[in-house]
């Protein structure tokens, strides 16, 4: 029998001694919204213009939904108009796991949180174009894949927040 995770000490967004890789599938589930734990253990898809942070919610980063993991800057975000939030990169080398992806009939690239495997979406080479004029990559991420943390506020304020939300 696997006990469920009582409170935010076995959250590995929130302690950072907790290995999320080690995680069962029923403490995912008692951490995530079931949207969150669809796509992110699932790999799910949020349907086009439902996700969140379409549009941009300010200065600071976007962070892996489940473990807390940096992932993308405000600053690598741009508009797409593809339903999802777009960044043209990660935020550093190795934030990531890219994987190659033959589900649906098509040939895609995957990218993974690099902590704890958590699905993001798909890497597609549409991006916008830097100064010299080079196609950035578009990386569709679902916006239940992942979680703002203002500039300023710490990954820990924002989880709890954030967590507390799903709570009432
Ligand atoms: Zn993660």
């Amino acid at each position: 029998m696997t006990q469920p995770i009582q409170g935010p000490v076995g959250d590995p967004a929130l302690n950072a001694a907790v290995d999320p890789r080690k995680l069962t599938v029923e403490q995912w589930r008692s951490l995530l919204d079931p949207l969150e734990f669809a796509i992110l253990r699932e790999s799910a898809t949020e349907r086009p213009g439902t996700g969140r942070y379409l549009e941009d919610p300010g200065p600071g980063a976007f962070h892996c939904a489940g473990c807390g993991h940096k992932l993308y800057g405000a600053g690598h975000k741009f508009h797409s108009g593809c339903g999802w939030p777009s960044f043209f990169e990660e935020v550093e080398p190795g934030a990531l796991e890219i994987h190659r992806d033959v589900s649906h009939f098509m040939v895609r690239t995957e990218m993974r949180c690099a902590r704890c495997g958590g699905h993001m979406g798909h890497i597609f080479d549409d991006g916008p174009r830097d100064a010299a004029g080079k196609r950035r990559n578009r990386h569709c991420v679902n916006g239940f894949a992942i979680v703002y943390v203002p500039e300023g506020a710490s990954v820990a304020e924002a989880f709890t927040a954030h967590r507390r939300k799903r709570a009432t």
